[in-house]
């Protein structure tokens, strides 16, 4: 919570600092209008963040409060020190602030996009502060030729700062995320704000309309980013978002769930060995929070890839609409969008920290009928029978029995299997600074927890094996 409220004091600092100007000019000239802008009635008794020290939750907060930003502060609140994997692009770590004068804070969103230009210039349409749009990005163009147009909703504050970039629907039947970026854009005030959000629901427009998760040609956008101009239909969709709306962003939550008959406890994932994408997870109160390096062709990995934090933000299970999980998601961007001094709303959380886990699955050791003895988010202890698995033909049973202590996680829905299917995800609760170094010294071990939630080719998914190698080897 610190380094959030540090985040916050940055951003505030840095938004204010226009301000600050401003300021000192209306000192100088006594005709000019006194700085900030009229701000709207504060609500009564406005609530100050309850887990906020008191250094960072000045009372008067608004929209261009001036709170100085003490010089020792960068240093009392610096990231932990994370040493860079062998191999990994440390260049791209090195960009993430790359235009901002916040170089020595990796958390900070920076709202560089925004300093030279008042007014945002997206998908030729020129948003002015303070006011809402909705424009289209052309995904393209159906098999019968229909236009693919894909609402981009935009609210960009009156004040400057950081662009936060809320994508849905990649996979276009995993709706909750949908429901939880209408909310939250619904709920902004343009007036208030400070920063701008940009919300796209329903990315694959194509696969939502069918109740697919892929792309009309049985490929999986999510493994087309950054995407390609001349490359497949999937990696020229996956190019042209990534350019006109992606590069645009400061941060980006892409939200997910399970997949195939999974079903997902809310969780963010993130490359925990990139010092941004750490503070970012920081960000979303009691939600629970996994280190997954994430598969070439993610959108959040090829965001981090070009130095913009991303995280996954995974929901419960896909073609369905759960009240949970949508009010969870909600309340964490609320929450997010008030750590980073965007709004002003303060939110209740019962647990208001992350909660950092390393995970496991539990496979199934034959083939049969699975019946759960568990619930999504049931703690269990080690040695627990998790559920059993009948073999309808011969009456057999065998158990999947919990190897460690944790939390369900992840579960796959009561359904037929075959020997080695993931069926449990299991969550062993760790402090921040150790799920950093195990993601350091050994990043690949959950590789295999975007295999079975996000869409990479496995042996639970078979049937897009050949959509990737077509794409890798060249075949279209
Ligand atoms: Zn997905």
């Amino acid at each position: 919570m610190r380094t959030l409220s540090f985040a916050l004091i940055l951003l505030l600092g840095a938004a204010s600092a226009g301000a600050l100007a401003q300021t000192a000019a209306a000192a100088a000239d006594p005709l000019a209008k006194p700085t900030p802008p009229a701000q709207p009635a504060a609500p009564a008794a406005a609530p100050v963040a309850p887990t906020a020290p008191p250094a960072a939750a000045p009372t008067a907060i608004g929209p261009a409060v001036v709170v100085p930003v003490p010089p020792a502060a960068e240093t009392v609140f610096a990231a932990p020190p994370i040493a860079l994997p062998a191999g990994a692009d440390a260049s791209a770590v090195a960009t993430s602030d790359a235009g901002t004068d916040a170089a020595a804070d990796p958390g900070a969103l920076p709202p560089a996009a925004l300093a030279s230009d008042p007014d945002i210039n997206i998908l030729g349409q020129r948003v002015t502060p303070g006011s809402r749009m909705r424009v289209m990005w052309r995904a393209g163009t159906s098999f019968i030729g229909d236009p693919m147009d894909v609402p981009v909703v935009i609210v960009h504050g009156l004040q400057p700062g950081p662009v936060l970039c809320l994508t849905g629907g990649i996979h276009g039947d995993e709706l909750n995320g949908v429901e939880v970026i209408r909310r939250v854009m619904a709920s902004l005030d343009a007036q208030t704000l400070v920063g701008t959000v940009i919300g796209v629901p329903i990315v694959n427009m194509a696969g939502f309309s069918r109740g697919s998760r892929y792309l009309p040609d049985r490929r999986d956008l999510n493994r087309f980013f950054p995407g390609n101009p001349n490359g497949s239909s999937a990696s020229r969709i996956a190019h042209d978002f990534f350019s006109q709306v992606i590069r645009r962003c400061s941060a980006v939550i892409d939200f997910h769930t399970g997949s195939f008959d999974r079903a997902n406890l809310p969780q963010v994932r993130g490359d925990m060995r990139i010092p941004s994408v750490v503070e970012l997870t920081r960000g979303f109160g009691a939600t629970a929070v996994l280190h997954t390096p994430g598969a070439p062709g993610m959108l959040r990995r090829a965001a981090t890839d070009r130095g913009i934090p991303a995280v996954t933000f995974e929901l419960g299970a896909p073609v369905r609409l759960e009240p949970a999980e949508i009010e969870h998601g909600v309340n964490a961007i609320e929450t997010l969008l008030n750590n980073y001094g965007m709004t002003q709303r303060v939110r209740m959380w019962r647990e208001p920290q992350p909660i950092f886990y390393e995970s496991r699955w539990v496979r199934a050791p034959n083939s049969g009928m699975l019946f759960a003895d568990v619930r999504l988010g049931d703690r269990v202890r080690q040695g627990q029978r998790l559920g059993r698995i009948i073999n309808p033909l011969n009456d057999d049973t065998s158990e999947l029995v919990a190897p460690i202590r944790g939390r369900i996680l992840g579960m796959a829905l009561n359904q037929v299997v075959l020997p080695g299917y993931a069926a449990f995800h299991i969550g062993e609760e760790a402090s921040e600074a150790q799920v950093i170094r195990d993601a350091t010294i050994a990043p690949t071990p959950t590789v295999e927890t975007e295999r079975m939630d996000e869409g990479a080719a496995g042996a639970d998914a078979p049937t897009e094996g050949s959509t990737e190698q077509v794409e890798e080897f060249g075949g279209s």
